[in-house]
């Protein structure tokens, strides 16, 4: 029970690894709040998880969503420990020079909004709620955050500028709160294509992405969500009281080959 009375919230917590990670955090004794926007898949959360969990509806990319989840798990909870800023989108590996100058700044501001501006505005909605509890923080990065090749340029952009906020973060709010990320390499879940990019790009069935994301890594795994949930556990416990401003990479070693 490593997070025991421990308090989270974890964007897009609702699938994928963020489901992953809220129920690996509620096995370890934590209480989780979610946000989501598929009200079907948050009310499964809840069906499953009853008193442990809190669902949210709400839109990341929107600093009052943010706000209002924060203050509805303090009333629930009680307090706020972990703040998760998991909620991403995909550019489905669309290729800078096919696509018009249009759907370059429509996809731009959609996919920024949500996997930048949304990990501005959770951060900034938990801050004070985690001051009072010398809480933390885990940004859920990706490879694409130092190789190329692990998305488009809009993926890639915008996961090297979560490596921006963490790394200042852990700076200002040290030495109250740790400020750190988790990298996953290439995943099987349901990760979505954002609109403005769909007909530039080639959707694949989850058998050409498994052996497509297994060939990239040197452990060869097409790695499942449950894969990288014990990253999260140790960041968020109070075992990693020294660690702050650090990255756990949970790839299958692509720093051995690159991607
Ligand atoms: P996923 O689609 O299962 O999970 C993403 C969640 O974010 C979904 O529940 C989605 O509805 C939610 N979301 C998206 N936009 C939102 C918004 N505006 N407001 C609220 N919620 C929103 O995919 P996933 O792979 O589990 O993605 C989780 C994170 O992991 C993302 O940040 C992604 O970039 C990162 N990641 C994924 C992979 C991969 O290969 N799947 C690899 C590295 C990093």
């Amino acid at each position: 029970m490593a997070l025991k009375d421990k308090v989270a919230l974890v964007t897009g917590g609702n699938s994928g690894i963020g489901e992953a990670v809220t129920r690996r955090f509620i096995q370890e004794g934590a209480k989780v709040s979610i946000i989501g926007r598929s009200v079907e898949t948050l009310k499964k959360m809840k069906e499953e998880f009853g008193e442990d969990i809190l669902i949210n509806q709400g839109d990341v990319s929107k600093y009052e969503d943010n706000e209002k989840a924060v203050q509805a798990t303090v009333e629930q909870f009680g307090k706020l420990d972990v703040f998760i800023a998991n909620a991403g989108v995909f550019d489905g590996f669309a290729k800078f020079a096919d696509v018009t100058p249009d759907a370059l700044a429509e996809a731009y501001d959609f996919l920024l909004d949500i996997n930048v501006k949304g990990s501005f505005f959770g951060a900034k909605a938990a801050l004070a709620e985690l001051q009072k509890t010398n809480g933390n923080i885990i940004f859920t990065v990706s490879g694409a955050s130092f190789y190329p090749d692990g998305g488009g340029v809009w993926y890639t952009a915008s996961k090297h500028a979560q490596i921006g906020l963490m790394r200042q973060l852990a700076f200002e709010l040290a030495p109250n709160i740790r400020v750190n990320a988790v990298a996953p390499g290439g995943t099987l879940t349901a990760l979505s294509v954002i609109p403005p990019l769909r007909p530039f790009v080639k959707i694949v069935d989850n058998d050409t992405k498994a052996s497509s994301i297994k060939k990239r890594n040197p452990l060869q795994l097409a790695q499942m969500p449950e894969d990288h949930v014990a990253a999260y556990v140790l960041l968020a416990s109070d075992e990693a009281r020294a660690i702050t401003g650090e990255v756990i990479s949970s790839d299958g070693g692509l720093s051995v080959r690159g991607l």
